[in-house]
């Protein structure tokens, strides 16, 4: 076991302090970042605002993906959900475990985190804690500098690598001693609470409920598909996603595979995006080209109402026709 440690690193301010009270003791830690599977497949976080924080601390930071593990836990989640589609005592169980694979290879001599005891009513609540770090197979390796008085001594620190007097003991929910302790460490960007976890958006959350319930198999492009348009539910395996805007449309272009249906009108109107799906009924087609005249600016002439429909590798061109919005509004995720 050497003297040195992983932290898990959020770039939320409590991850920062946590790593600056370590530093503080010149601990070398290695900074991880988990990134939920909703972001865009072959996302670059090198420029992101949590890589910026790190090297503020000139911290060491890898960035890990989390996968298809990650979403079956999401789909299920032992512990379940909180206010939304947020897994988050089984979330922390997941990072921890990946993060105990690292130790063990690392031969670190322990895990630290930014959680303040207190903090969160459900998954910083002391007994929680424990749980959570003996279901990660972790007792006594995690080390969480902010709150480490109100926890019982971890190995690295009965065995001299941490000196514990120099660990603070906040808990609670306020914020006052961290922004205190920002001010005098010159913290004066960070990410908020939760760092923006898209799966406490209520929002979101319904759209993914909504999708576990039409489909046995989600990849990391359905989560992240999730973010972008308006979402229809043509029939239960076809869903149409409507771009709200000109930058979605041209997300919603590049975004297109060789096994997914675009509608692409030539008056102004949204790109559409079928996803998974190249065997559209007409009627279905309709359907979706109706969506692109609700939400798009049609002239009254057929020529005016052309949408060129590329299917998997062929193309059609066929002429949007108006429905009543409520059977539009039927149809709406
Ligand atoms: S807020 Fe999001 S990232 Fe944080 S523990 Fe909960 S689910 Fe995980």
């Amino acid at each position: 076991m050497e003297r040195k440690g992983i932290l898990l690193f959020s770039g939320g301010l409590d991850s920062l302090l946590a790593a600056q009270v370590l530093i503080n003791q010149n601990i070398p830690l290695k900074a991880y970042n988990f990134m939920l599977p909703y972001e865009k497949e072959n996302y670059n976080p090198e420029n992101s605002a949590i890589a910026h924080y790190a090297s503020h601390l000139n911290l060491d930071l890898t960035f890990v993906q989390c996968g298809e593990d990650y979403i079956d836990m999401l789909r299920n989640p032992a512990h379940g959900y909180g206010k939304n589609v947020n897994p988050c005592i089984d979330c922390k169980i997941f990072f921890l475990k990946k993060a105990k694979e690292i130790l063990v290879d690392t031969d670190a001599a322990f895990i630290a985190t930014g959680e303040v005891n207190g903090q969160r009513p459900m998954s910083q609540r002391k007994d929680m804690i424990n749980h959570i770090e003996k279901a990660a197979g972790l007792q006594r390796m995690i080390l969480r500098p902010l709150s480490a008085r109100f926890f019982k001594p971890t190995i690295a620190e009965e065995r001299g690598l941490v000196n514990r007097e120099a660990l603070l003991d906040i808990h609670g929910r306020s914020r006052k001693i961290q922004m205190e302790l920002a001010e005098k460490y010159g913290f004066t960007d960070y990410a908020t609470p939760a760092g923006g976890c898209l799966l406490t958006d209520p929002f979101y959350a319904h759209r993914t409920h909504e999708l576990f319930e039409h489909s046995d198999r989600i990849t990391q492009r359905d989560l992240y598909l999730l973010r972008l348009g308006r979402h229809f539910r043509i029939t239960p395996s076809i869903k149409a996603i409507v771009a709200r805007n000109a930058e979605e449309t041209q997300t919603l272009l590049k975004t297109k595979s060789h096994n997914d249906t675009l509608f692409s009108t030539r008056f102004q109107g949204p790109a559409i995006l079928v996803p998974g799906i190249t065997e559209l009924t007409d009627q279905q087609k309709m359907i979706v080209a109706a969506l692109a005249a609700r939400y798009g600016k049609p002239g009254d002439s057929d020529n005016d109402r052309l949408i060129s429909v590329f299917e998997g590798s062929t193309e059609q061109t066929i002429i949007a026709k108006t429905v009543n919005n409520k059977e539009i509004e039927a149809l709406k995720i």
